[in-house]
């Protein structure tokens, strides 16, 4: 029996490691059609940057007690999951706690901190979940927000049950180890109590060895697949941001926010008109102004889809969010990530090669009403807590649609055509300017 459990796990590991590796591997390749953009100045800056705003997790801070539950989550999770090397050394070896004997007296109180943690992270999510249904939390409503509806609303309830399972199955399954181990059975080395599951002995008090063993096995089963699963399931879910947030706040914009990227060829194009510059004759035209697909994006963006938490926080900062307008910058993240995990599908069915589909993310996924309500007002980027800047998207879409497709609003039309003959919005000529003066004179 212990041998067939060891081979099922060695198994299940190597599957779940190669199902995990490929996914890795494509979500890589789908970030990389992005166009390049170099993001490696500063290092030392970016780097605090990272420890900040992803390990520290500042901005979560902002609700304090919002903040501390997930940090409590977050560092739970991590922390217990230092306890898997084990597990996977046991599953691999055929052994049980081989890190007993080791540590000695120590085990038994690093075992009973991780239970501390698995107990914090239980109250946690449970509290995260109760949240999901509370409707004065607006910006996690479905019946508010059309873009949470289906699986992101889905994905958020999924992952806090399943973390609230593996925690209860972490301190059930040492719970009734530790009776086994008082039984004297031969396969439960002694280590003692342990802090929080020693609490939960009286459950299993009653049950007779054979019982126990098989709930202490089908506990660390469960817990064990739960993890590996969870690792594959991450890559699929808004929970990836577990890990990219870190290399997300690494290459994070660092100009001052309200500093539009000017596009190189359009301020050459500027300054040749008024004489700053001459023509360049081996001046490149660019293929496409803006953003038509992610593949005019740039890898940094593309890097944000990914790293998106859907916690909705930039859209409910949102003016044309607020004021009932369709722009939702949660769903402009959410929708570069459906198109990116389209194209990744593409991508596979065809040797790693993206073959164009006739779709595009503005018109297919993002429509033309959402992009042209944002005031560039920068209140998303400024919310995020994982310094994702959704405005970058919407700003190159908008030129896509206004300087490849010359198609923008009426008023927005006059608006250039005021600036090309007046150098201003208005419809005054420039030797007008002052006239406002003569009335005060
Ligand atoms: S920049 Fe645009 S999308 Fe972002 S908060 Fe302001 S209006 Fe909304
Ligand atoms: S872009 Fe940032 S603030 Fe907006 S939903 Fe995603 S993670 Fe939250």
């Amino acid at each position: 029996m212990a041998v067939i459990q060891q081979v099922a796990f060695i198994l299940i590991l190597a599957a779940i490691s190669w199902i995990l590796l490929r996914r890795v591997s494509l979500i890589r390749k789908t970030i990389l059609i992005g166009k390049n953009e170099d993001r490696n100045d500063q290092p030392a800056r970016r780097f605090s940057t990272m420890l900040r705003i992803a390990l520290g997790q500042k901005k979560m801070f902002d609700k304090p007690l919002i903040g501390f539950l997930h940090f409590a989550v977050y560092i739970g999770f991590i922390l217990i999951n230092v306890e898997i090397l084990e597990i996977i050394l046991d599953g691999i070896l055929g052994k049980h706690r081989i890190l007993a004997p080791l540590l000695a007296n120590s085990y038994r109180y690093l075992i009973g901190f991780f239970e501390v943690l698995a107990a914090g992270v239980l109250i946690a999510c449970s509290v995260f979940l109760i949240r999901r249904y509370n409707p004065a939390v607006q910006r996690l409503q479905p019946a508010r927000h059309r873009e949470l509806n289906g699986w992101p609303q889905l994905d958020g309830k999924l992952i806090l049950v399943l973390e609230i399972v593996l925690m209860i199955a972490i301190l059930t399954m040492n719970a009734s180890d530790s009776v086994l181990q008082k039984v004297g059975h031969p396969h439960y080395p002694v280590t003692g109590d342990f802090l929080v599951s020693s609490f939960l002995q009286p459950l299993f008090s009653n049950w007779d060895t054979a019982a126990l063993v098989i709930y202490e096995r089908v506990a660390w089963w469960l817990h064990i697949i739960g993890i590996l699963g969870f690792a594959v399931y991450l890559t699929y879910s808004k929970h990836l941001h577990i890990v990219l947030a870190f290399p997300n706040t690494y290459f994070a914009r660092l100009k001052p926010k309200g500093e539009m990227y000017n596009m190189p060829e359009i301020t050459s194009e500027v300054k040749v008109m008024l004489g700053l510059e001459n023509q360049n004759a081996d001046a490149v035209v660019p293929e496409r102004f803006g953003a038509k697909d992610v593949t005019d994006l740039s890898w940094k963006n593309l890097m944000d889809a990914y790293s998106c938490t859907e916690c909705g926080r930039c859209t409910a900062a949102c003016p044309a969010n607020i004021t009932g307008k369709k722009l939702s910058p949660r769903k402009i993240m959410m929708d570069t990530r459906d198109r990116l995990e389209d194209v990744g599908r593409i991508m596979q069915a065809n040797k790693g090669e993206f073959i164009p589909d006739n779709k595009s993310l503005i018109g297919d996924y993002i429509l033309e009403e959402e992009i042209l309500a944002c005031t560039t007002c920068n209140a998303c980027a400024q919310e995020c807590p994982v310094l994702i800047n959704p405005l970058d998207i919407i700003l190159q879409l908008r030129r896509y649609k206004v300087m490849d497709e010359a198609h923008a609003p009426g008023s927005w039309n006059a608006m250039f055509q005021n600036l090309d003959t007046n150098q201003a919005p208005w419809k005054f000529s420039p030797g007008d300017r002052f006239n406002w003066a003569d009335a005060v004179r």
